[in-house]
């Protein structure tokens, strides 16, 4: 997954921006949310205050936040009760925190070199949803992985 897009043309960026915003109501409708209810994320400690919103001790005492060796946290997303606590109604209730997750940030589609990728465990991905993104993208000259 990419992390920051800092030297990403802008008109790329909107690109990318517009894709994760408008599978939106795909996420919330169709999807629920099924990528902030299962996998792992890496956070900083910055990042992980802000995304267990005070549910820290909870989620330590369940196993399912840890804390790495180089100081960050892994948070695991996987028990049906235990989805990401910033996770309300289907929806990232701190989507527009400049803060949230670099991962977050850049899921489900993403750029790296010249390179498109779309997360194999997006559902608007699998269903294609993205392709006219893609598309355009490709029109600029990137390009897909070849697996
Ligand atoms: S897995 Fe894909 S479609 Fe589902 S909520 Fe996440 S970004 Fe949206
Ligand atoms: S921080 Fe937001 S986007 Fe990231 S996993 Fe949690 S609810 Fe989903």
């Amino acid at each position: 997954m990419a992390g920051s897009e800092a030297d990403i043309d802008e008109d790329v960026k909107q690109i990318l921006d517009a894709a994760r915003y408008d599978i939106g109501k795909f996420c919330i409708e169709e999807c629920n949310a099924y990528c902030c209810r299962k996998g792992y994320l890496v956070l900083t400690p910055e990042q992980m205050e802000l995304t267990l919103q005070g549910r820290e001790d909870e989620f330590f005492e369940k196993g399912f936040l840890k804390t790495l060796s180089d100081g960050n946290y892994s948070l695991y997303m996987g028990d049906k009760d235990y989805p990401c606590p910033s996770l309300k109604d289907n929806m990232c209730s701190i989507h527009k925190d400049p803060k949230r997750s670099d991962t977050c940030k850049a899921f489900p589609i993403s750029i790296e070199d010249n390179t498109i990728y779309v997360s194999k465990r997006c559902l608007a991905g699998n269903a294609n949803i993205l392709y006219p993104y893609i598309a355009r993208l490709v029109k600029k000259g990137f390009v897909l992985p070849k697996d």
